[in-house]
C-alpha cells in the first residue's frame, strides 16, 4: 500500500507538472478600436487565452464549446486607457494638510486600495503614479501580487523637489517640525545630491523620476512659477535616471523652469501652465511629451473659490494656474505637441480621470487622438509598446468597452461598461 501511495504521488506530481491549456475567452465586439491606427472596425473578435490576446478577428467567430464568450454586440471596444498622472495614495479635501499630521502609512494604504478600485472600474486599466510617500510602491506590489484590486502602477514613489521647493515634504510646517531633509527625502542641493536621490528612489522600487522643475499650486509655498533646479542638477536627474532604466516627468508651470527641464532632455512635462512658443517647438524637436492634466486645473479654480477649501496662500496660485491650462492644451495641441493623457488625480476625485477626454475635445483634440494619448502613447513613454496600447495578438488582454462610440460622442467614455486586465474580467 505504502508503495502504491508513493506511486500515486509521483503520478500526480508529473501530472502536476503539465498545465492544462489555459482556457480561451471570445470577445465578442460590435465595434473595435484597437488603436492601430484612427480608424474604428465594425464588428469583431477578439480570443483571449490566459494574460493574452491570442488573435483578432473580422466578424463574430462561433466559439468552441470549451470556450468562455462575452457579448459586447452593442459596445465599442479598445485597449484599457492610462493615466499618466495620478496620486493614487490621496485624494484633496479640506482635511488633507491635517492628515499629514494625523494618518500612519497603514491608514494611507487602506483608503488608497478604494481609489484604486475606482480607477480601474473607471476603464483604466493602466496609472503613472506620479509622487506619495512610498505606500504608491506597496500598492503597486499588491496589485501584481493580486492582494488588491487596480490598474497597473508604474510609480515615480517620492517626488524629488529642492529646499522649500515644490517637492518638499516639509514646506509650510512649524520650525521644530521643518528639518532639513535631503536626497533620501527626496531633496536635492547640488548634482550630487541629484543622483543620490535618483539611486535612491530606484533602491525604494520607484519605476520613473518626478521632479518638481517650478513652484506649484498645492503647496505650502507662495511661488507656484518660478525655476526650482539649475541646469546641472537637472541634467545629473536626467542622466543618473536613464543610468537606470527610468524615465524622467517634470511637474512644470513657469516658463524658465520648464525649458530648463526640456533642455535637459526630461520625458514629459506636466501641467506646462504657461509653456511659451520657443518650448512648444523644442518639445516637437526633442520629442517631449505633454502631459496637460486639465481636469486638475478646473478642479483647483471651482475649489478655490471655496471659503476655507485650501490654506489662504494657495489660492491665487489656484485662480491663475487654474485657469491657464486648457488655453495652453488649446495651442500646444493645435501647434503638434506630442501629448500624453494625464489628469493629476488625487487633485480631483478618483474615478473620474475620464472627464480629461472631455475636456481635450473641448480643447480642440479630435476625440482618435485623445484616445491615442490614452493608449499606445502611454505604452510607448513607459517602454511597454510590445505589451500594451493597442488589441493586437500577443499583447497582454487589458480590454475596456463603452456604451457607444467615443468618436461620435466623447461624453461615452464615463459609461465604461467593461473592464478587463491581464486576461481578468473586473466589470461585466
Ligand atoms: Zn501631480
Amino acid at each position: 500500500m505504502r508503495l502504491l501511495g508513493r506511486f500515486i504521488i509521483a503520478m500526480v506530481f508529473i501530472a502536476g507538472t503539465y498545465s492544462l491549456p489555459a482556457q480561451e475567452t471570445y470577445i465578442l465586439c460590435g465595434q473595435l478600436l484597437d488603436c492601430t491606427g484612427e480608424t474604428i472596425k465594425g464588428n469583431s473578435t477578439i480570443v483571449v487565452e490566459g494574460n493574452k490576446i491570442k488573435s483578432v478577428e473580422e466578424g463574430w467567430i462561433n466559439p468552441p464549446n470549451a470556450a468562455k464568450v462575452i457579448d459586447l454586440k452593442n459596445k465599442t471596444v479598445m485597449p484599457g486607457w492610462t493615466d499618466m498622472h495620478v496620486h493614487i495614495e490621496g485624494e484633496s479635501s479640506p482635511t488633507r494638510y491635517i492628515e499629514r499630521f494625523t494618518l500612519n502609512k497603514a491608514d494611507v494604504a487602506l483608503r488608497a486600495t478604494q481609489y484604486t478600485t475606482r480607477t480601474l472600474m473607471a476603464g483604466f486599466t493602466g496609472v503613472r503614479d506620479l509622487g506619495g510617500s512610498g505606500v504608491n510602491v506597496s500598492l503597486r506590489n499588491a496589485i501584481r501580487q493580486g492582494y488588491v484590486v487596480g490598474p497597473r502602477i508604474y510609480t515615480a514613489e517620492k517626488g524629488i523637489g529642492t529646499t522649500g521647493g515644490h517637492a518638499d515634504p516639509t514646506n509650510g510646517v512649524r520650525e521644530d517640525l521643518r528639518g532639513d531633509p535631503g536626497p533620501a527625502e527626496g531633496v536635492i542641493n547640488s548634482p550630487e545630491d541629484a543622483r543620490k536621490a535618483v539611486r535612491q528612489r530606484y533602491k525604494n522600487g520607484a519605476d520613473c523620476i518626478k521632479i518638481t522643475a517650478t513652484g506649484g499650486v498645492l503647496s505650502v509655498a507662495k511661488d507656484g512659477q518660478g525655476p526650482q533646479f539649475t541646469m546641472e542638477e537637472l541634467e545629473a536627474i536626467v542622466q543618473t535616471a536613464k543610468d537606470y532604466g527610468m524615465h524622467t516627468a517634470a511637474h512644470a508651470h513657469g516658463a524658465e523652469g520648464m525649458k530648463r527641464a526640456v533642455m535637459a532632455g526630461i520625458t514629459t512635462i506636466e501641467h506646462g501652465t504657461f509653456m511659451t512658443e520657443e518650448i512648444m517647438d523644442l518639445m516637437i524637436e526633442k520629442g517631449t511629451y505633454y502631459v496637460p492634466t486639465i481636469s486638475a486645473g478646473n478642479f483647483v479654480v471651482e475649489k478655490a473659490k471655496i471659503e476655507g477649501y485650501f490654506p489662504k496662500i494657495i489660492v491665487p496660485k489656484a485662480l491663475t494656474v487654474g485657469a491657464q491650462i486648457l488655453d495652453t492644451f488649446e495651442k500646444a495641441q493645435k501647434r503638434g505637441v506630442p501629448i500624453a493623457f494625464g489628469t493629476d488625480t488625487g487633485v480631483s476625485p478618483h474615478g473620474e480621470n475620464a472627464q480629461e477626454f472631455e475636456l481635450m475635445v473641448k480643447g480642440g483634440m479630435r476625440p482618435i487622438d485623445a484616445i491615442l494619448s490614452a493608449t499606445i502613447t502611454p505604452a510607448k513613454i513607459l517602454g511597454m509598446e510590445d505589451q500594451l496600447g493597442t488589441i493586437e495578438a500577443g499583447k497582454l488582454a487589458d480590454i475596456i468597452a463603452t456604451d457607444g462610440n467615443p468618436l461620435e460622442d466623447i461624453s461615452v467614455v464615463r459609461k465604461v461598461s467593461f473592464v478587463m486586465k491581464n486576461g481578468k474580467i473586473y466589470k461585466q
